[in-house]
């Protein structure tokens, strides 16, 4: 079993369904309401537990009710919580869904994870130094990215980036990943006034953008090959790139070669848009591997 420590987010996701939207000082009556443990952090753990790996997360819940439900949840995925702290002095973050009218509206309160501070993460150094590899996203504090990039250096584990939601990173952080997977509106902010050609050519087999319904690119020091997806009836594509990550992530783990590994990434990260919800769709090792054969 490969060993990936994840650094990141975790949340709970309030979904209403409701016919209308309401608008400013207006009270509607809604349909329907539901709670579902979100957060790509969170996300991203548990995917990659189904696909196999041990994985240990490290991050921050609230002492509440929110943070208690989340616990659970990694535990039921078997995921490794002894570095998810609760905090007393945030909430639990959380994610407020409005799905109404065809489209949805969303209020993130990032609560604990904020309390995922380099001096937090710096206590779970053991976990990360006994990673095969270690994941992180960008809905925690901009200097814990930083703070992992050196640790992760230093330890000479490599570092899976995947640059969500779309924030500046710092040369030195690119430099220090060894993997970094934005979408194209992540890859455009990232990689701004260079052509994503020139981006991937600048960085070979470092930079992985992925192109929902098309695959994924990257420049293997020859030519640009784009590794395209597999063709399903997508249902629900939220979560499929905290999907393709931990995918990847794991396939590269157990030392695949990077066409394989986004091969698998790509596999899996279907499978996981014919379901619905974030983590609903996510699969197990199991249903990758028969897929792919
Ligand atoms: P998310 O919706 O989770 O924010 P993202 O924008 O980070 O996703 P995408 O580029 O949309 O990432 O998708 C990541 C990967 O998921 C793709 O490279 C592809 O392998 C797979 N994927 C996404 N959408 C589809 C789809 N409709 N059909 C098949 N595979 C898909």
């Amino acid at each position: 079993m490969v060993k990936v420590a994840v650094i990141g987010s975790s949340s709970m996701d309030l979904v209403v369904t409701s016919a209308k939207r309401p608008g400013a000082g207006e009270t509607v009556l809604g349909d329907s309401f539901k709670t579902v443990p979100g957060g790509k952090g969170a996300n991203q753990a548990v995917a990659a537990a189904r696909l196999g790996a041990e994985v240990t997360m490290i991050g921050c819940v609230g002492k509440d009710h929110y943070g208690e439900a989340i616990l659970q949840n990694f535990q039921d995925n078997g995921v490794h919580i002894k570095y998810v702290e609760p905090v007393t002095e945030m909430e639990s973050g959380t994610a407020h869904i409005i799905l109404a009218e065809g489209d949805n509206s969303i209020v993130v309160v990032k609560g604990a994870n904020d309390a995922v501070t380099p001096a937090y993460v710096k206590r779970a150094k053991p976990a990360i130094e006994q990673a095969d590899i270690v994941l992180i996203q960008q809905e925690i504090p901009e200097e814990t990215v930083e703070y992992v990039a050196d640790l992760c250096h230093e330890l000479g584990v490599p570092l899976l980036l995947n640059p969500a939601p779309a924030r500046p990173i710092s040369s030195n952080v690119i430099e220090r990943a060894a993997f970094i997977t934005p979408n194209e509106h992540e890859a455009a902010l990232l990689f701004a006034g260079m052509s994503q050609g020139d981006a991937l050519k600048k960085y070979p087999e470092k930079v992985f953008i992925t192109e929902g319904k098309r695959g994924v690119r990257y420049f293997n020091g020859k030519h640009e090959v784009l590794v395209p997806a597999y063709p399903v009836e997508a249902v629900d594509t939220t979560g499929a790139g905290d999907t393709f990550n931990a995918a990847f992530a794991v396939a590269l783990a157990e030392g695949k070669t990077i066409e394989e590994s986004l091969r698998f990434a790509n596999r899996a990260a279907s499978l996981s848009v014919m379901k619905f919800g974030a983590q609903g769709g996510m699969p197990l090792r199991q249903e990758v591997e028969e897929a792919i054969r």
